[in-house]
This record gives C-alpha cells, sequence and structure tokens, in this order.
C-alpha cells in the first residue's frame, strides 16, 4: 500500500511537472529569432538562431516571446558564448512597442556540463499573457510610422519609396528639412540598420530627424539650408524579421557596395546616390558595435583610410564633443583610427562598405563616416530609447553647425 501511494505521489509530481512545462511556451514572436533547445520544468535552454549568417561566424541577436502563467519565474539559459548585454536583456510588455533593460545584476553566470552558461529570471506579470525579452530593443517599421504619426502635416517631410525589398516589403525613404530643391544647398545621407539587429542606431536616427524638423534655431538651419534623405532600415526583410543581418552570407549589406549588388536596397541607394552627385555634402552611416569591451563602451566614428576623410570626421567630432546637450557624452578623441582594433584592411576584404562607397562616390563631401552607437551602456550612461534619439539630435545639432561653417560663408559671397 505504502508503495502505491508513493508510486502515485511520483506520477502526480510527474505530470504536474509536465503540465507545468507545457504552460511554458517560447516563440520567436514580432521581429525575432531564436531556437529553443529544450524546456524542462521551470528552465529553457535557448539559443540565438544563427540562420543565414556565414560558416564559421556567430552572432549575438536574439529576440523571443514567453507565453507562459503569469507571476510564474522561468529560468532562460544561455549556454557556450554569452549573448547577453552589459544591462541584460530588455523587455516588453507592450508588443515591442517599448524596451526596458532588466539590469546586468540580473544575469547569472555559471557552468553548465563543462561548458560556461548565462541565465536570467523571466516572467509574465500578473494580468499579461506574454512579454518579449531581446538582446536588443527593438525599433521596426512599425516604429517609424508611429513616429512619423506624430508629425504635423504642415511638418518639411515627405516619406517616399526607395525600392522594395527582396521579399517585396517597402523600403522607406524619408525627406526632411530644406525640401526645395532649388533652394537647398546640399543633401545629407542618413542611413541605418544595414544590420538587420542594431535598432539603437534607428533610434539615433529618428532623432537626428526630429531635430532637422524641429521649430527651433537648429531645426529653422536644417530647414533653410539642408535637404536630408534617410533610409532607416537598409536591410527591411532582415529587420521585420529579426535577423541578425551581421555577416550575412554570402556577405552583408554593408559589404555590398560593389558593381552588382546583391540587395535592391544598396542597389537603389547607390543609384540615387549617382543621380546626386555634387549635392551630396554629408553621409552618415549608423551603426551598433560589438555587446561589450573597449570601444564598444563608447559611441565612436570609424576612422577611414583616407587622410582627408579623417581630418574631416575629427573636425565633426570636436563640434559634437563641444555641442552636445544629451545624456551620452560623446569625446573628441573616440574616433577610431583605421589600422587600429577591428579597423583594418582585413575587415573590408569581402566588399565595399556604404562610407568606403560615400568617400569615392562624393568627394567634396564635408563629412563621410559611419558611427557606432552601443547598445546598452556608453561610457556609464544608459542607452535606451529616449538617449539615444537625443544623441541623434545631438549628431543633428554638430553637423548643421559644421555645414553652416563650411559651406554657406563662401556661398554667400559676391
Ligand atoms: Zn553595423
Amino acid at each position: 500500500m505504502r508503495a502505491l501511494i508513493r508510486f502515485l505521489g511520483i506520477l502526480l509530481a510527474l505530470m504536474a511537472a509536465t503540465g507545468r512545462a507545457s504552460e511554458i511556451q517560447i516563440d520567436t514572436g514580432p521581429g525575432g529569432n531564436i531556437t529553443v533547445q529544450r524546456i524542462v520544468d521551470q528552465t529553457a535552454w535557448v539559443a540565438p538562431d544563427q540562420r543565414d549568417i556565414q560558416a564559421g561566424q556567430w552572432w549575438f541577436y536574439w529576440s523571443f516571446r514567453l507565453r507562459a502563467p503569469a507571476e510564474t519565474p522561468v529560468k532562460i539559459v544561455f549556454t557556450g558564448q554569452n549573448p547577453l548585454g552589459v544591462r541584460g536583456p530588455a523587455y516588453s510588455l507592450d508588443g515591442g512597442a517599448t524596451w526596458q533593460w532588466l539590469g546586468g545584476d540580473k544575469v547569472e553566470s555559471f557552468r553548465h556540463e563543462d561548458q560556461p552558461a548565462w541565465s536570467f529570471e523571466a516572467c509574465v506579470p500578473q494580468a499579461a499573457s506574454e512579454v518579449l525579452y531581446a538582446f536588443c530593443p527593438h525599433y521596426r517599421a512599425a516604429h517609424l510610422h508611429a513616429w512619423l504619426e506624430q508629425q504635423t502635416p504642415a511638418s518639411p517631410l515627405e516619406v517616399g519609396e526607395l525600392c522594395r525589398s527582396r521579399q517585396g516589403r517597402v523600403v522607406e525613404l524619408i525627406r526632411a528639412g530644406c525640401l526645395d530643391q532649388a533652394r537647398a544647398r546640399g543633401t545629407v545621407l542618413l542611413t541605418s540598420r544595414s544590420h538587420a539587429c542594431e535598432a539603437m542606431a534607428t533610434y539615433a536616427l529618428e532623432g537626428f530627424l526630429s531635430a532637422v524638423l524641429a521649430d527651433d534655431a537648429c531645426g529653422r538651419q536644417w530647414q533653410q539650408n539642408w535637404e536630408v534623405l534617410a533610409v532607416p532600415f537598409l536591410d527591411k526583410d532582415g529587420v521585420e524579421n529579426g535577423d541578425s543581418g551581421k555577416n550575412r552570407a554570402p556577405h552583408d549589406h554593408n559589404r555590398d557596395y560593389n558593381e552588382q549588388p546583391l540587395y535592391p536596397e544598396i542597389a537603389a541607394l547607390m543609384k540615387r546616390g549617382a543621380a546626386l552627385q555634387d549635392r551630396i555634402v554629408a553621409v552618415l552611416d549608423l551603426h551598433c558595435p560589438w555587446i561589450r569591451g573597449e570601444w564598444n563602451d563608447r559611441a565612436y566614428f570609424v576612422g577611414p583610410n583616407h587622410a582627408e576623410f579623417w581630418n574631416k570626421q575629427r573636425r565633426y567630432a570636436a563640434i559634437l564633443a563641444r555641442a552636445q546637450t544629451g545624456p551620452l557624452r560623446f569625446r573628441e578623441e573616440d574616433c577610431l583610427p583605421f589600422g587600429t582594433a577591428w579597423n583594418t584592411g582585413s575587415n573590408w576584404q569581402q566588399g565595399k562598405s556604404c562610407a568606403d562607397w560615400a568617400r569615392e562616390a562624393f568627394p567634396r563631401a564635408e563629412l563621410v563616416t559611419s558611427l557606432e552607437l552601443p547598445y546598452a551602456d556608453a561610457l556609464g550612461a544608459e542607452v535606451n530609447a529616449d538617449s539615444a534619439r537625443a544623441f541623434g539630435r545631438d549628431l543633428a545639432r554638430a553637423l548643421v553647425e559644421m555645414l553652416d561653417q563650411q559651406r554657406i560663408a563662401p556661398l554667400e559671397e559676391p
């Protein structure tokens, strides 16, 4: 009898455990990728899905939706390589519209079966049915369209189409600032997401556009003199599908500025650029760096293998360091010289980058650079949607000052 009771007890415990496990569901959700290795009791073993990434490469971006009974903690475990940022994972309770960092102190590191492992506790809050977790906040087309809807009809802003992506999506091309071609003294090209996962860069791009449209002194400088052409999503499919996009096989969008580009977005951008030739006065290609460590802990410009454009970049960096007002502090010295850290010739062998192309296509431009904005932390300041937007506004403020100095004065002479 006692044996029978013990057997029934074990059976009930097993049923309860199985029942709980089946109530935990993890899928990619919107704009995500995840490989679920196994769910045992209240622990889920997961990894970033390496789909479409070149063989031998690994990238850290992941994003998933957790559905589970409210207030039931679920331990999320990654093994092998650490795909958690310095402020832990980001999470969203509103389907990905807004995000918070869980906190770096919420990540536990340990060893499992002789492998390094990292975990955090996920939990669907009371009265909710799901929560999104991701390496970093999302910025997808829905975010851009929400921002566009906030703009007043009178704003000097036009939304057009650069092209269709390979999967048929509209790739937005935004015009802002001085829309009168006859009056505009030049055009600034602003791009992000040739690496699909680098969402913080697009928050900065949005902030830049907000500064251009603002009803203040900086906004008026833009609107009177300079046109901005922005492509927020250079890899539109990658952004919407939730890919990393970095090191995409056979090469990624930022190595595609070649004679025969693979990706329609890059082909269309190059064609548009060729038609603008002497009008382009600056090209700013926005990125996010590696997860952590030196140079990944600050916003910085990537130095070109080109003395003249290096000097122009340094000049812009000096203006930005002086003119900035946002919480993410940029220092004048945060320009990564060519030949330093990862920025060497071997990194660029797969094809031309946006900045490589732009320096050749627009040799008279005042600035051609790519920028790396950290995902989570810049010199101790939290990178989030608001601080990244503020950084974008600082980029706009500094650039219009530089352009006005360099271009307006000579042109106004008789
Ligand atoms: Zn990038």
